[in-house]
């Protein structure tokens, strides 16, 4: 039998469609590449997707045909969140920050019909163009007059005249919520990108478990700035959901750097910001030698790699901020845990709790885990035993783009299929997870595992350390040792030796590194995280000082 329930298909134009009747003068403010703030609300937003939805069609662009983005957060790119996926065709946000070849390979790919792009990235462009025949129409996100004259581009267009020339009238079509929404390819540290291919019920799903108070706890009372880019996972999902919550949106548009970021939080007077810790470290570095304060931000939810505690404690004791350390994937949409107490744990002591706030944290209904050792058995939750961890749930993926690197998930014996992280992880009796190390980091000593990530934390809480990452170097005797490289603090003073000896009680003596390698940055990658596989390479032909 079957329940008596309206069959309506879990689709991303009902959120603009929610937003524009129910939070219809709720603002959207963004920072533009013009360098001005823009702003207006979910009204004129759902009225615009409207516009660009038509200019879609008029170009004869089918149901599931890929439009590709390469630009900042702001108003225009979330237009295109709605307007893209609305209409039935497929959103796939570039990282601009990749390099130019893997642009081409990856537009090529995903068979992009149609590119908008911010007008920062014209040289990039210029530089994918000839590589992309497949691409039938160019877009820059921009006024007419701002339009280059000899951009090389021919028959290049003005986001704004183009939909302008449109009728804001538009029925949303209905189609399957499983049909295709947007794609966002994985970085590919090794091997070529693979694209997370999610759909209008995934994402819809997400979105409202993402807002969840347990989860980022989001609000009509919120005033929210994703620092995490648009075309980083969707923003955590931070545009779907804040749609349906009525947030107002607060975009930094092309001002990444910790002054810009904090000016705009203070301007628009957000309680609420999303970003990856190397973000915050930029921020926190501005506002310390200044004195500055926030007046108005409550939470951050931190996240994409491990938040390094000493951040967590700044924000909670210096700043009256509390961080919300969050984990997942590209492949999970990205949400899989976020980290927040339980009634029973509001009595512990404060060290205990902020032990456990620097764990990853619980997974979200909807989001099952487990740790399995190498022959796939699981593994139990004691809050010590680590293991790969292995998800599985309805916004995670089955498979990649086009079936690249095959299968990829794991059947148990009750015929569960699971996803495998790649990551090592605890699990307490609680529930709260926490990542060890990615697998292909953890640093193998004399048959025991060593947490890089353990490592680095320890390091960032010395006050003259800025950066810090943990590598395992080939040992004769001992498989690996681990090394940590630093980066100092402008200005400070710090030796090998202090900077071993602040590991000493802290951590068991065979995991402290064997040395310390002072740098002037660690290389990051294209989502703002350490890149380990550039720093051994830079580490090539170093020598451990024990050998
Ligand atoms: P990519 O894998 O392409 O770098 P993702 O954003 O999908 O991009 O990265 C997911 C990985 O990032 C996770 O598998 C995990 O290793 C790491 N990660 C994400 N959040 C955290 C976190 N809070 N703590 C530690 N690692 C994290």
């Amino acid at each position: 039998m079957l329940g008596l329930i309206q069959d309506q298909p879990l689709l991303i134009s009902s959120m603009i469609e929610f937003a524009e009747r129910h939070h219809g003068d709720t603002e959207i403010v963004s920072r533009r590449v013009e360098g001005d703030i823009h702003r207006y609300n979910y009204r004129e937003l759902g009225l615009r997707a409207r516009r660009l939805a038509n200019a879609l069609d008029k170009l004869g662009l089918l149901f599931s045909d890929r439009v590709a983005t390469l630009a900042w957060n702001g108003y225009r790119h979330m237009e295109m969140y709605f307007g893209v996926s609305g209409s039935g065709r497929v959103l796939h946000t570039i990282n601009p920050r990749l390099h130019p070849e893997q642009i081409a390979w990856i537009m090529n790919h995903a068979e992009d019909q149609l590119l908008c792009f911010d007008l920062s990235f014209l040289p990039l462009v210029q530089a994918v163009h000839a590589k992309c025949p497949g691409v039938k129409h160019w877009v820059a996100l921009c006024n007419a007059d701002r339009l280059p004259a000899d951009s090389g581009i021919p028959g290049l267009l003005s986001y704004e005249d183009w939909i302008g020339a449109q009728s804001p009238d538009y029925a949303w079509p209905r189609f399957d919520e499983n049909s295709a929404s947007s794609m966002c390819y994985t970085s590919g540290t090794t091997g070529n990108p693979k694209a997370a291919l999610y759909s209008h019920r995934s994402t819809t799903l997400h979105a409202y478990a993402a807002a969840l108070p347990d989860v980022m706890c989001l609000s009509a009372r919120d005033s929210v700035l994703p620092v995490v880019p648009m075309f980083h996972v969707n923003a955590w999902g931070i545009p779907y959901s804040a749609a349906l919550m009525g947030c107002k949106l607060v975009f930094p548009g092309p001002a990444m750097d910790g002054k810009s970021i904090y000016e705009l939080i203070e301007a628009e007077q957000v309680n609420y910001a999303a970003g990856v810790p190397t973000v915050w470290q930029m921020m926190l570095g501005h506002m310390k030698p200044a004195g500055l304060r926030f007046s108005t931000l409550r939470r951050t939810v931190i996240g994409g790699s491990a938040c390094p505690p000493a951040m967590i404690h700044t924000f909670k004791e210096d700043y009256g901020v509390e961080v919300l350390h969050a984990w997942g994937m590209t492949e999970m949409s990205p949400l899989g845990t976020l980290c927040t107490l339980k009634s029973k744990h509001l009595a512990y002591p404060k060290d205990e709790q902020m032990k456990l706030l620097q764990k990853q944290g619980r997974a979200i209904y909807g989001v099952d885990l487990k740790i399995v050792d190498g022959d796939g058995k699981e593994l139990p939750w004691d809050g010590k035993t680590y293991g790969d961890l292995l998800v599985r749930g309805p916004w995670i993926v089955n498979g990649y783009f086009k079936g690249e690197g095959g299968d990829p998930l794991i059947e148990d014996e009750q015929g569960r299929r699971w996803f495998p992280t790649g990551d090592v992880a605890t699990i307490d009796a609680d529930g709260f997870m926490q990542i060890t190390d990615r697998s292909k980091d953890v640093i193998k000593s004399g048959g025991e595992w060593i947490s890089s990530i353990a490592i680095e934390n320890l390091a960032m809480a010395h006050p003259a350390v800025a950066m810090a990452a943990c590598v395992g170097m080939p040992h004769p005797k001992w498989d690996e040792r681990p090394i940590v490289a630093v980066v100092k603090r402008p200005g400070a003073q710090l030796t090998r030796e202090e900077m071993l000896a602040f590991y000493e009680g802290k951590v068991a003596k065979w995991q402290i590194p064997d040395d310390v390698v002072f740098v002037e940055a660690i290389p990051l990658g294209a989502t703002g995280k350490m890149l380990k596989t550039k720093l051994r390479e830079q580490l090539k032909g170093y020598q451990l000082p024990s050998l």
